[in-house]
């Protein structure tokens, strides 16, 4: 049986979707039908935000998490070494933390020192480590909805130029901006204090959240017309 635990690390949560839905993912999905999935239950997301539903917010969000990572899955990417490579207890942009990006209004990208004894262990550190970085204070939840959006725009962008070209350095790209849009998930789960950890495990106490196998067996049909 497949299970996350919210203990659990990032890279758990990857292996466990890659157990869980590597195989129906392979065989039924392209990666654009990926990313489109994605794409889909991040506005259902927003669309939560719209009509102030929380639960509907935290459902969407945990699996568009999820789709997430199914594409870093497929593309071969340790998602958890991107984040931290990305992030290193310090904003990606500015490198301050907390980061002060809306008061330097820097327009570069500085480099960072990474300290690896700060890096966190385990899913729920790591979003501790994102609400330190970008504080919850003085932003709306719409805010940081309309970043998540913003950042799944530039993940679509970086996967059809590389798809498109195959050069490395859109690889790179991809890889940034796929932990870019993790950021954002912590990020809009910490303005609503969703704990991510403890509601991926109460989603998923047993494979697949609807079929409850794994690997799942849900149709594609399923799945394209799941309401959530
Ligand atoms: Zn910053
Ligand atoms: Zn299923």
């Amino acid at each position: 049986m497949a299970q996350f635990k919210k203990t659990g690390t990032l890279s758990d949560f990857q292996k466990f979707i890659a157990e869980v839905y590597g195989l129906p993912d392979d065989r039924l999905y392209s990666i654009w039908d990926i990313l489109t999935q994605q794409q889909r239950f991040t506005m259902r997301a927003l669309k939560g935000i719209r009509k102030d539903n929380r639960e509907k917010i935290k459902t969407n969000l945990l699996i568009s998490f999820s789709w997430l990572m199914a594409i870093v899955n497929r593309l071969h990417i340790n998602i958890e070494e991107e984040v931290w490579h990305r992030f290193p207890y310090l904003c990606s942009y500015c490198g301050k933390l907390p980061c002060v990006c809306k008061t330097t209004k820097s327009s570069r990208r500085v480099s960072v020192k990474v300290d690896a004894k700060k890096r966190p262990h385990g899913l729920a550190l790591l979003q501790k480590m994102f609400g330190e970085i970008y504080p919850t204070k003085g932003r709306s939840v719409a805010d940081a909805g309309v970043h998540l959006a913003e950042e799944m725009g530039e993940v679509s962008e970086a996967i059809h130029n590389y798809l498109g070209q195959h050069l490395q350095k859109q690889f790179n790209e991809v890889k940034s901006e796929l932990a870019d849009f993790a950021s954002c998930i912590f990020g809009v789960a910490n303005s609503l204090n969703i704990d991510v950890a403890k509601e991926i495990e109460a989603m998923y106490p047993k494979n697949c959240h609807i079929c409850h196998k794994a690997p799942c067996v849900c149709s594609f049909s399923d799945v394209v017309s799941l309401k959530s």
